[in-house]
């Protein structure tokens, strides 16, 4: 090999670039192929908060952990878990530290942007069944018409039995539609600005035609959809309003790409996050420090009610599981670290002008450390500290796991936020980590196999 001259030397020593993991070889890519066909199952298993929860129990469950009961002192390796009514998990590892030398938090959400039904959903309009919908999270509301629906959800019955409902996954099963105009009829939609493309109240869902056959009845397509609905679930219309449904779109987690990198699915914004971080709690048996899992719910609306982070659901659950040590949470939280988990845009060359590409996040360079989110000079942001990067940081690298550095668009471009804010309330040095997403909050969004498998693998060095 020729001799370094001074400039490539000196550049070496003072510059720094993330690479990209696909020119490192191929062994990555077969690995994280592997570890991807979990990860499409979990996401087609797990369509809404309740799924996800329910499937990760059963997930922790073969992995030994049992159910947390309050006042236990659990040895050392010791793995338990907790569920919150349905919709938010958390498993924890005890570590071979004490409690108050600290835990190390992994928080990923697992509520996704969606249609939710409105309490009094089901109407007809000339001669359709249609629902109401009210939408949930940050969505390009164009984006969700003429894209296959499905419906989760649960209904209390007045009698307080509880009806699990998932109708629109299985491919003999039927599936809903929201319409949009032709072309030939469009003119003026089309003069419409692309946020009112299709607006809130036209984001209506066709589920029916036929009518009810007896010409005395007033609404008989209406009444003809509740019987149907009846049928499938013993639902009435009054029932819709002791319930949670969630109309989330009818497509299967698939590879995209003729080399099959990628993986184009539904939910990916945060259950990409949820999965390996779930996957790396159960692949390190022995941690150092205790690690806690927490899978939450809400993020899409900023974290309130009694399953999002700006509670307090796990400040109760770490005051319970102190409990059994004689230990103040207090003083677990303040020697804690935090990985916010969640996912950042990734840099898309088609729209490459709401970047800045120095600081953007790229495909297939890793999990993306982002420093800060925030909108309008980094306003509501919790800003890691150069500490808790460097704590970070170190975890990655000790164990040469590939990472890169990004953050959120161009400034003043848009924003956004993650529960960083709410572990950082809570006296815990967080930052958020996570998967670069393309056309993130679509019913379809992309992430590179290599960085979900890297991501996890962040998480292991993370917990180790
Ligand atoms: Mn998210
Ligand atoms: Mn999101």
């Amino acid at each position: 090999m020729a001799k370094k001259n001074e400039g490539e030397k000196l550049s070496e020593k003072l510059l720094f670039n993330f690479p990209n993991i696909a020119k490192k070889g191929t062994k990555d890519v077969k690995e994280a192929e592997r570890f991807c066909r979990g990860y499409k199952e979990f996401l087609d298993l797990g369509k809404t908060e309740r799924e996800c929860t329910a499937h990760a129990e059963q997930i922790l469950k073969k992995a030994g952990y049992t159910e947390f009961e309050r006042g236990n002192a659990y040895a050392a390796g010791e793995r338990i878990y907790s569920v919150n009514r349905g919709k938010n998990i958390i498993a924890v590892t005890i570590g071979q530290k004490p409690l108050t030398d600290g835990v190390r938090f992994n928080i990923a959400h697992i509520d996704s942007p969606r249609l939710d039904l409105k309490p009094n959903p089901v109407y007809e309009q000339d001669e359709l069944a249609y629902f109401k919908t009210h939408y949930y999270g940050g969505i390009r509301k164009y984006q969700w018409g003429v894209t296959p629906l499905a419906m989760h959800g649960v209904v209390m019955l007045k009698n307080g039995k509880k009806v699990e409902i998932s109708l629109g996954e299985k491919d003999d099963e039927p599936k809903f539609v929201i319409s949009d105009l032709l072309p030939h009829l469009s003119a003026k939609q089309n003069e419409r600005p692309l946020r009112e493309g299709l607006k809130g109240e036209e984001l209506n869902i066709i589920i029916g035609s036929l009518p009810y056959q007896d010409e005395s009845v007033k609404e008989p397509f209406k009444l003809m959809a509740l019987k149907l609905l009846n049928d499938y679930y013993g639902i009435t219309e009054a029932d819709f309003m002791r319930a949670e449904i969630e109309m989330v779109p009818a497509v299967k987690a698939c590879d995209i790409g003729l080399d099959r990198s990628l993986i184009g699915a539904y939910g990916q914004d945060d259950r990409v996050c949820a999965y390996t971080a779930l996957m790396a709690a159960v692949d390190v048996k022995k941690p150092e420090y205790t690690t806690v899992t927490v899978f939450t719910e809400k993020e899409e609306v900023g974290s309130p009610g009694n399953t999002g982070l700006a509670s307090q659901c796990l400040e109760h659950f770490m005051e319970d599981l102190c409990e059994g040590y004689g230990a103040r949470a207090r003083d677990v939280y303040r020697n804690s670290l935090c990985l916010s988990s969640d996912v950042n845009a990734a840099y898309d060359p088609t729209f490459s002008d709401v970047f800045e590409k120095r600081n953007a996040c790229f495909l297939n360079h890793g999990p993306v450390l982002t420093k800060y989110t925030g909108a309008r000079g980094k306003n509501g942001s919790n800003d890691a500290s150069a500490e808790t990067m460097y704590r970070v940081i170190k975890c990655m690298e000790d164990e040469k796991v590939f990472w890169q550095i990004g953050e959120l668009g161009k400034v003043d471009e848009g924003g956004g936020g993650t529960i960083a804010v709410f572990m950082g309330n809570m006296n815990v040095d967080t930052v958020d980590l996570g998967v670069p997403v393309l056309a993130m909050h679509a019913p379809f969004e992309i992430t590179s196999k290599l960085d979900v498998y890297y991501t996890y693998k962040a998480f292991k060095a993370f917990y180790k």
